[in-house]
């Protein structure tokens, strides 16, 4: 089986607090609605030819744009960063008259794939350079329905939000090409089913969130753009009202299963407002729980194949505590029985609660179950681009503090054994700091003072809350009475 991991902690230089989750008021929804019928009635300059049978009987209706069948490379503009992009279209619908394509921008994350509607694709020919943004119409407001609300005046949001999209992009690796044949044949038939996303948002306890990626809901869910979510039971409803009726009768108030950690608020200096509960749910006891924290996890999550078989699994919950109950802000799973070291299989941060540390609060948390199970652990593969980049920087901070406070010799073992990371982990991240030889067919660490300060330096100084071992009550699944 292969999990990936979206964190949403990657590094951004200045240390700010970037969400990429967005609330659609009603009446931004209307405004751009009627921005969108505006765009409709413009015209398009002359010359563009008609190509399919279905689209002469709109003809009435929308005369002068051209049909582009699936399959074909197009330009499109793109909601991410108000500009035409080269992109396969992946699919095509017509509601009510009106076009709209389903596009996977070339060579960008399948994140920011997306709806365009019809007047925002041209034609693509090779060598010629894109339309430029100013010949688009209604350049203030593209509403792809799976990218992000944007309206004249939020050039900040946009900012930040196109920051650290592009952070995103060029940092990281592409998973798909890192797999061995198989898997990634297993990849692109996964690929091949989930190329267009189903639930565009779900509203979940006080957040509305734009959903990132397919997810395979039972079918009459799957068909509704909007979810309705229980924070607590994690049921999936299709109408507001049926989430109303279903809140005045679940009595669950926090994930169900044993309380193991409890994390005060303001330990250790941290930025976090409320005191944080990480929550231990057996897969087999809590089946529909699971299933449905799966579902909910593959939305933002584009590599995955665990949505059913939950019961090889503990889900480890991380909540918010305030008056009205334990919140879901995060989670990861960990196999019950693990051959491989894996300590960890699936991770996510939900996106309201990115950026503020959980990601890593997850990830060392999974090191400190290892460390209680006398353990070294690692990362199911292949990880995804946030994953990688949240793993990576977490094994560099903790080996880089490590070897700032240590004296004397330290083999790639001891740190291993000190950390729980497995010993390829830590051989990896010193490469990539270059803190590593090989000499004579073993691995010699060779560092200063200076170069470790050098690094510390480079990292991120984004607070974020610290794990106290002695506060964590758990006990290894193996030691536990049956
Ligand atoms: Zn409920």
């Amino acid at each position: 089986m292969s999990f990936m991991l979206a964190l949403g902690e990657t590094e951004i230089p200045d240390g700010d607090p970037i969400s990429i989750w967005m609330g659609t008021g009603a009446a931004l929804a209307m405004a751009l609605l009627l921005l969108l019928l505006a765009v409709a009635v413009m015209r398009r300059p002359p010359g563009v030819i008609k190509s399919t049978m279905e689209e002469k009987a709109n003809e009435d209706v929308k005369a002068d744009f051209q049909v582009f069948d699936v399959g074909m490379k197009v330009y499109a503009y793109a909601a991410f960063d108000q500009t035409y992009h080269v992109a396969d279209v992946i699919e095509r619908k017509t509601d009510g008259g009106e076009t709209s394509y389903y596009v996977h921008y070339v060579d960008y994350n399948k994140r920011l794939d997306e709806w365009v509607p019809a007047e925002k694709v041209q034609q693509y020919t090779s060598g010629v350079a894109p339309p430029s943004h100013c010949r688009s119409p209604g350049v203030v407001g593209p509403v792809g329905t799976g990218g992000e609300l944007l309206t004249p005046g939020s050039d900040r949001k946009l900012t930040r939000n196109l920051k650290r999209r592009y952070d995103e992009i060029h940092h990281v690796p592409k998973a798909v090409e890192e797999l061995n044949p198989i898997d990634q044949t297993l990849e692109k038939e996964h690929e091949e089913k989930t190329k267009v996303k189903n639930i565009q948002v779900i509203e979940m306890g006080r957040w509305e969130v734009d959903t990132w990626y397919y997810s395979p809901y039972p079918d009459e869910y799957a068909r509704e753009s909007k979810l309705y979510i229980c924070q607590f039971c994690l049921k999936y409803m299709k109408k507001k009202k049926t989430l109303l009726r279903h809140r005045a009768k679940c009595t669950l108030r926090h994930p169900p299963g044993d309380e193991i950690y409890r994390h005060q608020k303001g330990v250790c200096g941290t930025a976090q407002e409320r005191p944080l509960s990480i929550f231990e749910v057996d897969g087999k006891k809590n089946k529909v729980y699971c299933q449905n924290l799966c579902l909910i996890a593959k939305l933002f999550l584009d590599h995955k194949t665990l949505y059913y078989d939950v019961d090889p699994f503990l889900f480890y919950i991380l909540t918010e505590y305030d008056e009205q109950g334990y919140h879901i802000v995060g989670y990861f799973s960990k196999e019950k029985h693990s051959s491989e070291d894996y300590n960890l299989a699936c991770i996510l941060t939900l996106p309201p609660y990115q950026r503020k540390g959980y990601g890593r609060f997850l990830i060392a948390f999974s090191y400190e179950l290892s460390k209680k199970e006398g353990r070294v652990g690692t990362p199911e593969r292949p990880l995804s681009d946030l994953g990688q980049v949240s793993f990576r920087s977490y094994w560099t901070r903790v080996l880089l503090d490590i070897l700032k406070e240590h004296r004397g010799n330290l083999s790639i073992k001891d740190l291993s054994t000190m950390t729980a990371i497995r010993s390829d982990d830590v051989v990896s991240t010193l490469q990539s700091l270059n803190l590593i030889k090989y000499w004579k067919g073993q691995y010699i660490i060779s560092v200063t003072p200076k170069i470790i300060e050098e690094h510390l330096k480079n990292m991120s100084s984004q607070p974020y809350p610290e794990i106290d071992p002695a506060t964590l009550h758990w006990t290894p699944l193996v030691n536990r009475k049956q």
